[in-house]
């Protein structure tokens, strides 16, 4: 940090909103946002914050015994004289309410079996299909762990058919339970190292919904022969055709050998990617009215995918390019403050500033999807606005952290507050808090 410029700067971080706020206009929804500290907990007015408590497989379960597993089961009224599984004389018969009388024995074959073979928790009766209570199941199971083991399977079932609560996605034992009404919201559990949506367990996913989710998980599947080919990290340069390699997240490329700047994407010329014209992100298809045979159609619906799918795996490799771009950072803040160079106060905007890109990049990516599902309407062309917006915003703090000085702190930290504004702004309006 030559001459250490923000040694005698305030650095609490809140004395640069005046840099931005020319950015905005009075209606913005953040106006009166002073906490920036968007790193380290949510704003609350953040649209991604989901409020909800966390609790132990075990704690669920204690709460769930006593309800659970104390009904009684019913002996049987009409006692038979021999059992008509084991043909024996038996005096320990058992029945349910359907009076159906078997020896203790056999109960306990039937049932202990299956649990040890299926880890079956639903029973029915052995002649008809009444459910078997589950204290009738318990005083069957052969061994005090056996015992333990269906009981948490029961518990984990009856969290699963509780919208309200969730399972941990990962290995823990965790239980997340919404405070208010449910919501596709995120749901982060620190011992996995997850960010989960509760309510469909898969990748966080805002803006898009669970469903449109789920049906593009399953597009991807089912055509990634053809999705294949576009991964590739190395393009030629559009204009001296110089083979480059994308290393970074940015997709603001520069040519080391003619400098051209251009777009990764779509190739084409970055100065057309600068606000106002940003089309890159848009899908301009040819109208259905034009697509007369069935092999039209189908190039064009191919093409519409490969569109969208192209940037949501291109988002989803940047993701990853600038999480190396955050460890590099990371180290060299490190052998600053080691070089008496500043304290890690006065380099904290950098690691934030990486944060907030990776947090605005995610969102980003799944406004793909998002969009592939969305019908023709005139919302279509709002959001569209508001997604290019942001691409542009990111690609320009990606470019800037990517080549970070200490001299574009005060850059970077604008730049940031952009982001995390446009990111809002857009999961204001389609996150889809109560319409999923
Ligand atoms: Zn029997
Ligand atoms: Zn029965
Ligand atoms: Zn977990
Ligand atoms: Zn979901
Ligand atoms: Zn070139
Ligand atoms: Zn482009």
């Amino acid at each position: 940090m030559s001459g250490n410029e923000y040694e005698n700067s305030d650095v609490t971080d809140d004395d640069d909103d005046d840099c931005y706020d020319t950015y905005y206009d009075d209606t913005d929804p953040f106006q009166d946002d002073n906490n920036n500290n968007y790193t380290t907990n949510i704003n609350t007015n953040d649209p991604e914050q989901f409020e909800y408590k966390t609790s132990t497989l075990n704690e669920v379960q204690t709460r769930f015994e006593p309800s659970t597993f104390s009904s009684s089961y019913i002996h049987t009224s009409s006692i038979p004289d021999i059992c008509s599984i084991c043909f024996k004389n038996q005096t320990n018969f058992e029945s349910l309410v359907c009076n159906h009388a078997f020896c203790h024995d056999c109960w306990t074959q039937y049932i202990d079996t299956k649990f040890q073979y299926q880890n079956c928790i639903n029973y029915e009766c052995m002649k008809c299909d009444k459910r078997i209570p589950h204290n009738f199941v318990l005083q069957h199971l052969s061994s005090d762990s056996r015992k333990e083991l269906y009981k948490k399977l029961v518990v984990k079932a009856m969290i699963q058919n509780n919208p309200q609560m969730t399972l941990c996605s990962g290995t823990c034992d965790r239980v997340f339970e919404a405070i208010d009404k449910p919501i596709p919201g995120r749901v982060e559990c620190e011992l996995c190292n997850l960010k989960f949506c509760f309510q469909c367990s898969l990748s966080y996913h805002a803006p898009a919904s669970c469903d449109i989710m789920r049906n593009w998980f399953k597009k991807c599947r089912d055509d990634s022969e053809t999705a294949n080919y576009i991964s590739a990290n190395t393009k030629d340069c559009p204009k001296c055709k110089v083979c480059i390699e994308k290393n970074g997240g940015c997709n603001h490329m520069s040519c080391f050998s003619c400098n051209h700047h251009f777009c990764w994407m779509c190739l084409g010329d970055w100065k057309t990617h600068e606000n106002n014209y940003y089309e890159c992100s848009k899908y301009r298809g040819q109208p259905q009215s034009q697509l007369e045979t069935i092999q039209s159609r189908a190039r064009e619906a191919l093409k519409k995918y490969l569109h969208y799918f192209e940037r949501w795996d291109n988002h989803q490799r940047s993701l990853k390019l600038e999480e190396q771009t955050r460890a590099k950072l990371l180290e060299k803040i490190e052998q600053n403050i080691n070089a008496q160079n500043g304290t890690y106060i006065d380099w904290q905007y950098l690691e934030k500033a990486a944060d907030s890109l990776a947090k605005a990049r995610y969102t980003l990516m799944y406004t793909y999807p998002y969009a592939y599902y969305q019908e023709d309407t005139v919302d279509r062309n709002l959001f569209e606005n508001i997604q290019a917006q942001l691409e542009v915003e990111i690609e320009n703090l990606s470019y800037q952290i990517e080549r970070s000085t200490t001299h574009n702190r005060g850059d970077i930290e604008n730049q940031r507050h952009i982001v995390e504004r446009r990111r809002q702004t857009l999961l204001l309006k389609y996150f889809p808090k109560s319409n999923s």
